[in-house]
């Protein structure tokens, strides 16, 4: 049996890359190593601890171009994101390396002494991490989990694995010491469950699935290491008649087609009202029309292929008939019907319109450049329909009323709502799921609170 996985291009199909496919006793070496080097780490003055971490971010910087091909040659995301994303990975980590030495604890008022808390790191920190957004959801759990004083060790998705890798390096060349951030490779099913059990690491940050995340939970149950979860989504964009229509539906395809729809904030859910909702369709066509597909390197395409030749096949089986759906399957209104010839898992930007409240396209997650365009007749209908779901990441609310839009993000169950406009992370703010979406934030300086235990200390004063 070969002990390497062919790391495939997808908008190519050819063989980029070999990496090792590790098993338990590695796994269990990098904890080791990680256990290790976790001590000189947590002792290391905040200062110092800093400094690194800024001449990291620096590497990332310096070589921003060459990660940023790297990441589009093993996801086929469009160039352009690929650059974004790794411009985001340098700010998450100049972000947390501002936080190092300003995440204080708190002294409190009590009787009979003084009270004071301290942030603990928790030691050694798995990362598991998907196929979709590789380096940048990496940093987003190295940025706060080395600022507060623990090691990492993270476990990429077996198919993207090259971007992580390649930052483990710069963080050595950076001078991070050996041991602080290790990068391990192999199968979820292996080295995924076995550092969800390992009674070594204190704390699993998890983004993936629902599915893979509630068994995560449960591994991690047995010795009740500390669990973050970012799991799927099923976002609705709610655009009211009073709202800028050419805005919102130009907006459309970036808000669901970007990374080809692979995004767990897709809002793969537009609900209209009704008396615009023909005037929206007619817009949103000439939108999807301008989302060019093909050679993710163009950095004039919007979009790439999706990541594997199978995953291409799961997000089509979405618009195959006889899906179940009452009337035999839905029937794509428009397409932009084009995408390249020759090699790649390409699959085109597609809209299903009027799409019904019960179709399993508009009940589960695609992650593929699909979406299902609803009407509704009211407010109240529009609350209903966008929490109609088991999941609550994102979501956004598209109207010229402030009230209006105000009782909106009120009421929609997700983590992290916008008002006209489709964004969801930025590195200041907190991010994270409500429901089955998950718990725990990433980002901001809500990060750290996941990353550390407060230990409360009282100082008797008398006598
Ligand atoms: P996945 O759940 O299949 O895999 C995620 C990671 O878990 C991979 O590294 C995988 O190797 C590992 N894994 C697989 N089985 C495991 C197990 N039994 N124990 C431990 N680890 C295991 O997800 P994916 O297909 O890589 O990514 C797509 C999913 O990720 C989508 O559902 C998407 O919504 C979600 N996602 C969520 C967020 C968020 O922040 N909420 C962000 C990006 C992606």
């Amino acid at each position: 049996m070969s002990n390497v996985t062919s790391v495939i291009n997808p908008a190519t199909e050819a063989t980029i890359a070999e990496t090792p496919i590790q098993g338990v006793d590695e796994v269990d070496a990098a904890v080791a190593r990680s256990l290790g080097a976790g001590p000189a780490w947590r002792a290391m003055a905040p200062a110092d601890r800093a400094r690194l971490m800024r001449r990291f971010a620096a590497q990332v910087e310096e070589h921003g171009e060459e990660l940023a091909q790297l990441e589009t040659a093993n996801v086929g995301k469009a160039i352009g994101e690929s650059r974004d994303e790794v411009g985001m990975v340098a700010e998450v980590l100049y972000f947390y390396a501002g936080a190092v030495d300003k995440h204080r604890g708190a002294t409190v008022p009590v009787a009979g002494g003084v009270d004071m808390t301290f942030h603990e790191p928790l030691g050694v920190v798995a990362a598991i991490v998907p196929w979709n957004f590789p380096i940048a959801i990496t940093s987003w759990k190295v940025g706060p989990a080395l600022a507060t004083g623990n090691t990492i060790i993270v476990k990429p998705a077996e198919i993207t694995p090259l971007t992580a890798l390649r930052l483990a390096d710069l963080a050595l060349d950076a001078g991070i010491p050996e041991g602080v951030l290790q990068v391990v490779t192999g199968k979820g099913s292996v080295i995924g469950t076995r550092l969800s059990e390992h009674p070594d690491v204190a704390k699993v940050a998890f983004t993936g699935s629902t599915e893979v995340g509630r068994e995560v939970m449960a591994r991690a149950s047995g010795t009740i290491k500390r669990v973050t979860l970012e799991l799927g989504g099923k976002s609705a964009s709610v655009i009211f008649a009073n709202a800028d229509l050419e805005r919102a539906a130009a907006a459309t395809p970036g808000g669901v087609f970007a990374n080809a729809g692979q995004d767990c904030c897709a809002r793969s859910r537009v609900l209209v009202q009704r008396p615009v909702f023909e005037r929206y369709l007619g817009l949103l066509a000439d939108a999807v029309d301008a989302w060019t597909v093909g050679d993710p390197t163009d950095p004039a395409i919007k979009m790439g292929p999706m990541v594997t030749e199978a995953h291409r096949k799961v997000v089509a089986g979405y618009l195959a008939e006889g899906m179940g759906e009452p009337g035999g399957g839905p029937v794509p209104t428009h397409t932009s019907g084009r995408v390249p010839d020759g090699p790649g898992f390409w699959f085109p930007p597609t809209v299903v319109a009027p799409a019904g409240v019960d179709w399993r396209m508009d009940r589960e997650e695609i992650f593929g450049p699909v979406v299902a365009v609803i009407p509704f007749e009211d407010e109240e209908e529009a609350v209903r329909l966008a929490n109609d779901t088991p999941y609550g990441l994102s979501g956004t609310i598209w109207t010229r009323d402030g009230a209006r839009s105000l009782r909106m993000a009120r009421a929609v169950q997700a983590g992290n709502l916008s008002v006209n406009s489709n964004s969801s992370v930025r590195v200041q703010t907190s991010f994270g799921g409500m429901k089955q979406s998950g718990f725990g934030r990433e980002l901001g300086l809500e990060a750290l609170a996941s990353y550390s235990d407060v230990k409360n200390v009282f100082v008797s004063t008398d006598g």
